[in-house]
């Protein structure tokens, strides 16, 4: 096991602490990891202070809150030692609404604030002052040497105190893979609903931490199997059962979770896993047919917008929203050696973004290694990406076009407006087609052989234009429903 150590930073604010009188000692994750040999992600520390008093001896620290905790800056360039937060002991009142206590109340003792703590292997204090002792007085040292998840005191009560503590409990479970004991998994089932009364960005956090655990696919499995899964992301459910085709050996659901196991075995980013879980969530709502011969049309673009969907309600960043339902919407590209041709490989940059080819093909391997019967082998991934730098620096954008929007208003003497944006697209989809086009000389000429049609002609080749994109997403899909079944 690895030896992790207290680190200087927190030794010199519990000396800070001590010499005015007060207690100090690291708890909570900290502690259980540091019994485990595990680096902690952030330091705790508790003390009988009060806010107030904690604020007056460290001049560089920060109260925002009214939970008692103080986050005191350190010069540290470690990013989990930057800020410390130091916390006054509590004890927490009443809970009405399963989410908040009523009152926050500062307590005298550790042992009081140990009490009010998740987790057995959660409420450890180690001693800062003394001889570095850990108090345990809930049995957790057993726990954690056993890898069992308990709640310190009576289940239902605590889990109905706070729901969150129920998703805590499986994300615990998945990090550190450990079992749920008995009464508590028990108390979670039945709690399960309690949830809702949670507020979505404390979800999303513990929900991430799952993810980006090394036990995520167990998580969502537990997810599941606890009845939580219905409440969080109630539309990965559809695929429990729902059999594939004669091209896949697991339900949509096993797949997509495999597919996830597979992402967090690379330690692939968090959007890269997230794309990997969701990139069949719609296969149970496409499916046509049933038994070795059913396909799951546009299930890509229908599962890009319930992964909107579902990232939305979970409160995530625009940018990851827009990152993961991009790639769960390109998901499903055709690549054949010697059938693609440069213009195809053209548009299908002009589609994903050459920025975000890497992760796409990263999806694509998750899904891949996770049907169980891998089908496009490596090679073409390898010539795809051959192909991608043979048409690097070929045009596939509207910005990359010689002319651009200013030019084409001056040449043709025409103010801005939709019609200059309806010219560009037909042109920037002649030149996919063959970058020779652009030149000042042709796109001169052809702008304003374009500019003699009337608006109504020109939504109308633009459209087509446009058409001719998807038809190239067709022609995949066409490709697709010969080599894959997926019509
Ligand atoms: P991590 O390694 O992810 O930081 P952690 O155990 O430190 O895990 P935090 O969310 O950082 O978890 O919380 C710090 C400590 O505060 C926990 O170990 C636990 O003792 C206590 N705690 C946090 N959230 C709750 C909660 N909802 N109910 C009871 N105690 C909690
Ligand atoms: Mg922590």
């Amino acid at each position: 096991m690895r030896v992790v150590v207290v680190p200087k930073e927190i030794k010199e604010i519990a000396g800070v602490l001590e010499k005015a009188g007060f207690e100090a000692y690291l708890v909570g994750g900290c502690v259980r990891d540091l019994l485990i040999g595990k680096k902690p992600k952030d330091w705790d520390v508790a003390t009988n202070a009060r806010p107030e008093e904690i604020q007056k001896l460290f001049s560089d620290s920060v109260y925002e809150n009214q939970f008692g905790t103080v986050g005191v800056k350190t010069e540290s360039s470690d990013s989990t030692l930057k800020v410390i937060e130091v916390t006054t002991y509590r004890i927490e009142g009443k809970y009405t609404d399963k989410r908040h206590p009523d009152e926050v109340k500062f307590a005298k003792t550790i042992e009081e604030d140990l009490g009010r703590r998740d987790f057995t292997i959660n409420a450890f204090a180690k001693d800062l002052l003394k001889k570095g002792e850990v108090i345990d007085l809930y049995d957790g040292q057993k726990d954690l040497e056993n890898k069992i998840i308990r709640t310190v005191g009576d289940p239902k009560k605590r889990f109905c105190e706070d729901a969150l503590r129920l998703l805590r409990a499986i994300r615990f479970a998945s990090e550190l893979g450990f079992e749920i004991e008995k009464n508590t998994l028990e108390a979670i089932q039945e709690c399960a609903g309690s949830i809702e009364a949670i507020a979505k960005e404390r979800i999303r956090d513990e929900f991430a931490k799952l993810i980006m655990s090394d036990g995520a696919a167990r998580g969502i499995i537990l997810l599941e199997d606890v009845g939580l899964l219905k409440y969080i992301i109630p539309e990965l459910r559809e695929g429990i059962g729902c059999s594939q085709n004669k091209h896949h050996i697991y339900t949509v659901f096993d797949h997509n979770v495999r597919a996830l196991n597979y992402a967090v075995e690379k330690k692939y980013p968090f959007e890269i896993r997230l794309a990997s879980l969701f990139h069949d969530i719609a296969k149970p709502k496409t499916k046509a047919g049933d038994g070795p011969d059913s396909t799951f049309y546009n299930h890509e673009i229908v599962g890009a917008k319930i992964t909107l969907k579902i990232l939305d309600r979970l409160r995530f960043s625009k940018e990851i929203i827009e990152k993961v339902t991009h790639l769960v919407r390109c998901h499903l590209f055709y690549y054949n050696v010697g059938e693609v041709t440069e213009a195809g490989v053209r548009r299908f940059l002009n589609r994903v973004g050459p920025e975000n080819v890497p992760d796409l093909i990263k999806v694509r391997e998750a899904d891949r290694i996770g049907s169980g019967v891998p089908k496009a082998v490596p090679y073409k991934i390898r010539h795809l990406l051959f192909m991608i730098e043979k048409v690097k620096s070929d045009p596939i954008h509207p910005k990359m076009l010689v002319l651009r929007g200013d030019d084409i208003m001056k040449i043709l003497n025409i103010p801005a407006g939709p019609k200059i944006g309806q010219i560009l697209s037909i042109l920037l989809e002649e030149v996919l087609d063959d970058p020779k086009k652009n030149n000042r000389e042709y796109l001169e000429f052809r702008a304003k052989e374009l500019n003699l049609f009337s608006e109504k002609d020109l939504i109308a080749q633009s459209k087509k234009a446009k058409e001719k994109k998807e038809e190239f997403e067709g022609g995949i899909e066409n490709e697709m429903k010969k080599k894959y079944y997926v019509r």
